[in-house]
């Protein structure tokens, strides 16, 4: 595999960064995960974007414009003839001697970029559904800045595999914030898809905000509104978004069979729908 670092294509074995590199010692990064179908690039703006306001929220340098970001991610997708998967991105502070203050004058920041394949369409999850297992969300304050920082959703989900499920979802005041890689959705008794609200308690999910204009083009109602694990259980459909994951059905929550305890026509048909129009507008 061909790996970015900092203007260059090496082979993964030498792709290196300095162990004084902030990314590594306090994980003061960020990153962006956008997925590939057939060469090219779902939801690209969506993910420059939010890399922007990840950057400007924690004031890190931004190390290149977004043509050179869309040129980096096509080079790398040729160099590694990568036909579906992914392209991992982070921008870390750089390297400084170690200290929580980092020097006034700033830091050259890094940019790192790899390919991932992943038979991303035809998956097992997408097929029987997800089963997840509910935690309390013990992470900071700011979800909506897109940190390296996964250290607790990734305890979350080896908890969760532990206990034979899929993933987890995070709770917090008795309400699911959202999973450990994923916001998440129920479709309740009434047919209304509801989901979160935007705000620091969540990651604005690129796939999420696709997801609204897809539900909006398909008539469903969808309401910004939070919802208990009592309630996802006892709702007709269940689904996760991400860039990985496109939308995919959730079908039991702490043991509990949602619906018919199978994937929903909802759920399906939104998967469905969203992989359409984003395979469409792909660059
Ligand atoms: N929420 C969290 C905590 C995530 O880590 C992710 C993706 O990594 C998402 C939601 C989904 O965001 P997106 O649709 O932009 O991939």
């Amino acid at each position: 595999r061909i790996v970015y670092v900092n203007g260059a294509y090496h082979p993964e074995a030498e792709a290196k960064v300095s162990v004084f590199d902030r990314g590594f010692l306090f994980a003061d990064a960020v990153y962006e995960v956008t997925a590939v179908i057939g060469g090219r690039l779902l939801d690209f703006p969506g993910h420059c974007a939010r890399l922007r306001r990840s950057l400007a929220e924690l004031d890190l340098p931004s190390p290149a414009t977004d043509d050179e970001i869309l040129a980096i991610h096509r080079e790398l997708v040729a160099r590694n003839a990568l036909d579906l998967g992914h392209v991992y991105l982070t921008v870390t502070r750089g390297e400084a001697d170690r200290d929580f203050a980092y020097p006034k004058a700033g830091t050259a920041p890094s940019l790192v970029m790899f390919t991932q394949a992943r038979a991303s369409i035809e998956t097992p999850e997408a097929e029987r559904g997800l089963r997840i297992a509910s935690v309390p969300d013990l992470r900071w304050g700011r979800r909506d800045i897109k940190t390296v920082q996964l250290l607790y959703p990734s305890m979350a989900k080896m908890q969760a595999k532990r206990q034979g499920k899929d993933d987890a979802w995070f709770v917090e005041n008795g309400e699911v914030t959202e999973g450990t890689s994923n916001n998440a959705y129920i479709v309740t008794r009434e047919g209304t898809i509801r989901t979160r609200a935007l705000g620091h308690d969540i990651l604005h999910g690129i796939t999420r905000a696709a997801l609204m204009r897809v539900a909006g083009e398909l008539d469903l109602r969808v309401e910004e509104k939070p919802f208990t694990v009592a309630e996802a259980q006892g709702a007709r459909e269940a689904f996760i978004t991400s860039a990985g994951a496109f939308v995919t059905p959730v079908v039991e929550i702490d043991g509990a069979a949602i619906g018919d305890g199978r994937p929903g026509p909802i759920a399906r048909r939104l998967r469905a729908a969203y992989l359409e129009t984003a395979i469409a507008r792909a660059i």
